[in-house]
């Protein structure tokens, strides 16, 4: 009798560097991933500068799935759901089939938290979580130019960059008071909003779009301050929530994400949790490339035979705002204060403790160049 396979759900960043890292560990180990959608393995944090890189969704495909399968050795089931869990006989169910594991890995990313707004548009409000989601957005901007962005923060900012430097006409609507409001103090906000603003965005700041109505010519995006936006697309980039769902039917424990110790096990020892999904000790979710990258790498030994625990150093996220270039490290707490140097659009602004130790910092236009230097003050996201 074979074996069973080693079986990761996902084929987003977290599932395929995983699989990657594991081949370079266990070359013989049969593996299987399985993907609800084509399994095609791109960048995501492309999706959010393709029109700056002239690509559409198809080239930002860089191997289809098929591709991917040969070159890591392993099964790649593409559109292919997994439906059940069943920890006891470690076994899945997919939309086609049974299939069983000796180790199980979900990899299955974070869900579009849902809009809270009114109206009969809302079932037209598009999100971009993924190349389908993308191709999807791309089709309907296709000769049309008023975007309405719900959400300021990272990806809202960065599809206003996209968007505004490639002819669209973009309104950014956001409750807080300064684009990146979660992320960077009010100077660092107001610079990155001027720069946006010089585009052409125009910011709906302080304001939360409270109904999306379709209209004669697209949609009415009415606002708290009773504002009515007039947009071709509206596209929501109020945040991700882990998708838990497959992991708390199966009794596997959840708190804001797939709850995992420094292995990345999950509360059943023959299954592991990373990426978006995952809800680190700590209780943090890391929703970034690179601190999925260094769970991978971690995860892969811990299958391989070699239990290893996770250590992640500070990680800054370059925001990609090209026309004011931004790096964040968020302080992973409320407690403490900014210090801000430097003048408009040029900051280096530090988060430090009522004791005075640095705890993140944000960075615009020329004080980038501190990102590295900053980086090594900083405490590590989990030792
Ligand atoms: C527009 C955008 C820009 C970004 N830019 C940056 C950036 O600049 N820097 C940065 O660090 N991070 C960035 N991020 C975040 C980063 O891209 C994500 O943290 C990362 O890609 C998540 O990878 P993942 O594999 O965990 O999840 P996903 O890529 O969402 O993959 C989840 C996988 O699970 C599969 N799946 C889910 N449920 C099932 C099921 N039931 N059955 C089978 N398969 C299932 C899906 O089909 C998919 O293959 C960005 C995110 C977005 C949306």
């Amino acid at each position: 009798m074979t074996a069973a396979p080693v079986v990761i759900i996902g084929t987003g960043h977290a599932g395929y560097t995983l699989a990657r890292e594991f081949r370079k560990q266990a070359p013989d180990t049969p593996l299987t991933l399985i993907s609800a959608d084509d399994g095609a393995a791109y960048y995501k944090p492309n999706l959010s500068k393709a029109f700056a890189d002239g690509k559409d969704a198809q080239a930002l495909v860089m191997k289809p799935a098929e591709a991917q399968a040969e070159a890591l050795g392993a099964t790649v089931l593409a559109n292919t759901r997994v439906t059940g869990i069943d920890p006891q006989s470690q076994s899945i169910t997919t939309d086609t089939d049974r299939i069983s594991y000796s180790k199980l890995v979900l990899a299955v990313g974070a869900n579009q938290r849902a809009c809270p707004v009114e109206g009969d548009g809302i079932g037209s409000i598009l999100h971009v979580n993924s190349l389908a989601d993308y191709r999807d957005f791309r089709s309907r901007l296709h000769s049309k130019k008023r975007v309405a962005i719900l959400g300021a923060g990272l990806i809202g900012c960065e599809f206003a960059n996209d968007l505004g430097s490639n002819g669209f006409k973009v309104t950014l609507i956001d409750p807080l008071g300064w684009p990146l409001g979660r992320l960077v103090p009010e100077p660092v906000g107001v610079a990155i909003g001027n720069a946006l603003h010089g585009l052409g965005v125009h910011l709906g700041l302080r304001q939360m779009a409270t109904a999306v109505n379709h209209s004669e010519d697209g949609f009415a995006v009415t606002t708290s301050h009773g504002a009515t936006i007039a947009a071709d697309v509206v596209l929501s980039a109020i945040g991700l929530v882990p998708n838990t769902g497959l992991a708390d039917a199966a009794g596997l424990a959840c708190g804001r994400g797939i709850q995992v110790d420094a292995t990345m096990q999950t509360s059943n020892p023959n299954i592991f949790a990373l990426g978006d999904c995952a809800e680190l000790p700590g209780g943090q979710v890391l929703p970034y490339v690179l601190p999925i990258t260094h769970c991978a790498r971690t995860l892969a030994k811990t299958l391989a035979g070699e239990p290893t625990k996770l250590s992640l150093p500070a990680m800054p996220v370059i925001v990609k705002t090209p026309v004011c270039p931004t790096v964040v490290c968020p302080p992973a707490t409320d407690a403490g204060a900014w210090r801000i140097d430097g003048d408009s659009p040029n900051f280096e602004a530090v988060f430090e403790s009522p004791g005075g130790e640095p705890l993140g910092f944000a960075l615009t236009g020329d004080k980038l160049a501190r990102r590295g230097e900053l980086a090594k003050t900083m405490p590590p996201l989990l030792v």
